[in-house]
C-alpha cells in the first residue's frame, strides 16, 4: 500500500497531518480523514518536506490562495528567491509554486523546501524544457527523471500537463488566443513535431508510482484553459476536462491525491458553470483555479478582474485560488505586486468562505466591525487583512498616536463621522435604541480634544475637534493641504 495521506485515510488512519489540519480548520479529525479518503480534499505533504505545517485544500474547508514565485533567465539568485518566498508567506499565501526557469533551479528549490512552512508546488515540465533545450527535444525518460528528482527533493504538489491530447489540438483552431498555458503550448508543440500522443499522458501510471512513493499530490494542469472571454467554455476546454476526470480516477487507484486546475478567462455568468462541471466530471476532486479573469479590458488591474471571478469561483465550490498580480500580461511582478495580488485573492477567498458559511469565517468580519464601531483603531489595524496597509493609509492623514483613540478619521471628518453621530444619538436620554458604547469612549474623546497637538497633522486642520468649533473659511486650500509634508513619525 502507498504511504500517502489518502492511503492512510482510506485505511481508517488519522495521520498527524490530519490532526493538525483539523486543529487549524476547527473541524473534527474524522471529518478531515473522510474528506481525504473520498478524494474531496488533499493534504499536500511530501514526506521529505520537514518544515511543512500541514494544510488542506478542499471545498468543505477554508478557501486557499496560491502565489507563484520563481526566477527567470534575467533575475536569478538564491537570496532574492528566498525573499520572494518570505514575502508570499508574509502576505498570506497558503501554498507557493516555484515556477523558476533560470539558473540554480535545484539549489533554489531545495532552499525553498527547507524554509517553507507552506506546501511547495512546481511544474517539472519547465525544467525538462530547460534541460532539453527546446520543447520538441524532451523525452519521456527526461520527464520521469526530473519528476522523480523533484519528488525526492520534497516538492508537495506538481502541475502535470497530462490532459491535453493530440485529438484536442484541432479543437483550438477557431480560438482567438490559441493555447495560453505555458505547459499546454509546450506539450502541443511536442505532439505536433513528433506526431505522437502527449508523453505525460503516456507515462501517467509511472508518474503515479513516483507520487505514491513520496506522497506528491497531482495538480492536473488545464493546458487548454481559455486565454480570453471569447474562448471560454469551448469544446477544447471541456474535452480536456473530461480527460482530467479520467486521470483523476486513475491516480486515485494508486492512492495518490489529486486536485484539478481550472481557467483562466471566463465571463462572470459562466464561472459557476465551470466549477460545477469540474466537480461533476472529476468526482469532487478539489478545483484549483487561476482567477478567472471576468473581463479582458483591464491590463494593469488584472488582480481585480480576476479576484471578481475568484470570489464567484470560491462561492461556487473552488478550493484554491491561484493569485494574479496587477502585472499579469504585462511583466514580472515585484514585491508590491505580490502584496496587492495576495490581498485581492485573500479577499476573494474569504468572501467565498463567508458566503459558504465556513466555520468561524464571519467571526473575523464581526470582530473587525466591532473594533471599527468602537473606534478601536489599533484593534482595527491588527484585524485587518493587511494590517500594514490599513495603518499606513490611516496615518497618512492622522499620524499622531493620539488619533488611535479618535472618534473619527479624515474620510468624513469629525463633524460628519456617521458612527460618532450615531453613537451620540444612541447615548441621548430620549433614544429608543440602547447605547452600546461606554463612558470610556466619551472620556477618550475628551482627552483627545485637550491633549491633541492639532498642528501635527494637516488633516487635523479639517477634522479639528470638537465638532463645529472650527471656521471652515480658515481651512487651507486643498492643493496647499496636499502639498504639506505629512509627519508619520508620531506613530505608536
Ligand atoms: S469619519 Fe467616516 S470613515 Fe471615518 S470612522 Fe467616522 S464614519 Fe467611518
Amino acid at each position: 500500500m502507498a504511504n500517502t495521506q489518502i492511503a492512510a485515510a482510506r485505511s481508517g488512519t488519522i495521520t498527524e497531518e490530519m490532526e493538525r489540519v483539523a486543529e487549524r480548520e476547527n473541524r473534527d479529525p474524522e471529518f478531515v480523514r473522510k474528506q481525504v479518503a473520498d478524494g474531496q480534499a488533499v493534504i499536500p505533504a511530501n514526506r521529505n518536506h520537514d518544515a511543512l505545517d500541514a494544510m488542506i485544500i478542499g471545498r468543505e474547508f477554508a478557501t486557499k490562495v496560491n502565489a507563484n514565485i520563481g526566477n527567470s533567465e534575467t533575475t536569478s539568485d538564491l537570496e532574492t528567491e528566498l525573499e520572494k518566498l518570505h514575502t508570499a508567506v508574509h502576505y498570506g499565501a497558503d501554498t507557493v509554486m516555484d515556477l523558476g526557469t533560470g539558473s540554480d533551479l535545484d539549489e533554489i528549490r531545495e532552499a525553498h523546501i527547507e524554509h517553507s512552512p507552506v506546501p511547495i508546488g512546481t511544474v517539472p515540465l519547465y525544467e525538462a524544457v530547460k534541460q532539453a533545450g527546446s520543447p520538441e527535444a524532451i523525452t519521456t525518460e527526461l520527464l520521469l527523471e526530473i519528476i522523480e528528482k523533484q519528488a525526492e527533493q520534497g516538492v508537495d504538489y506538481m502541475t502535470i500537463h497530462a490532459g491535453i491530447l493530440a485529438e484536442h489540438l484541432p479543437l483550438t483552431n477557431g480560438r482567438k488566443t490559441g493555447i495560453v498555458s505555458r505547459g499546454g503550448s509546450i506539450m502541443a508543440k511536442w505532439m505536433e513535431e513528433h506526431g505522437e500522443q502527449n508523453p505525460l499522458f503516456q507515462v501517467f501510471d509511472d508518474i503515479c508510482e513516483i507520487f505514491a512513493e513520496h506522497d506528491v499530490t497531482f495538480s492536473l494542469g488545464d493546458s487548454l484553459r481559455p486565454g480570453c472571454l471569447a474562448d471560454a467554455c469551448d469544446e477544447a476546454q471541456y474535452a480536456e476536462l473530461d480527460t482530467l476526470g479520467e486521470l483523476t480516477r486513475r491516480a486515485w487507484e494508486y492512492d495518490v491525491q489529486v486536485m484539478v486546475e481550472g481557467p483562466g478567462h471566463v465571463p462572470m455568468h459562466r464561472v459557476a458553470e465551470n466549477v460545477e462541471r469540474q466537480q461533476e466530471v472529476c468526482d469532487g476532486a478539489p478545483f484549483y483555479v487561476l482567477g478567472p479573469l471576468v473581463t479582458d479590458v483591464a491590463p494593469g488591474y488584472d488582480h481585480i478582474t480576476s479576484a471578481i471571478g475568484a470570489a464567484i469561483a470560491a462561492q461556487s465550490g473552488a478550493s484554491m485560488l491561484c493569485y494574479v498580480t496587477p502585472k499579469e500580461h504585462l511583466g514580472l511582478p515585484d514585491e508590491e505586486d505580490v502584496r496587492d495580488g495576495l490581498a485581492a485573492y485573500r479577499i476573494a477567498a474569504h468572501a467565498g468562505d463567508v458566503a459558504n458559511e465556513r466555520p468561524g469565517a464571519r467571526d473575523w468580519d464581526d470582530a473587525l466591525s466591532e473594533a471599527r464601531y468602537e473606534f478601536d483603531w489599533r484593534e482595527q489595524f491588527r484585524l485587518a487583512l493587511d494590517p500594514d496597509r490599513a495603518r499606513e493609509y490611516h496615518d497618512q492623514t492622522l499620524p499622531g498616536d493620539n488619533y488611535k483613540e479618535a472618534r473619527f478619521c479624515s474620510m468624513c471628518g469629525v463633524e460628519f463621522c456617521s458612527m460618532r453621530i450615531d453613537q451620540d444619538a444612541r447615548a441621548s436620554e430620549n433614544s429608543p435604541r440602547p447605547a452600546e458604547t461606554d463612558q470610556s469612549q466619551t472620556e477618550a474623546m475628551a482627552r483627545l480634544e485637550t491633549e491633541t497637538d492639532l498642528e501635527s497633522s494637516p488633516a487635523a486642520e479639517v477634522n479639528r475637534p470638537p465638532v463645529g468649533t472650527h471656521d471652515s473659511d480658515d481651512l487651507p486650500p486643498i492643493d496647499e493641504w496636499a502639498e504639506q509634508p505629512i509627519d508619520s513619525t508620531g506613530d505608536d
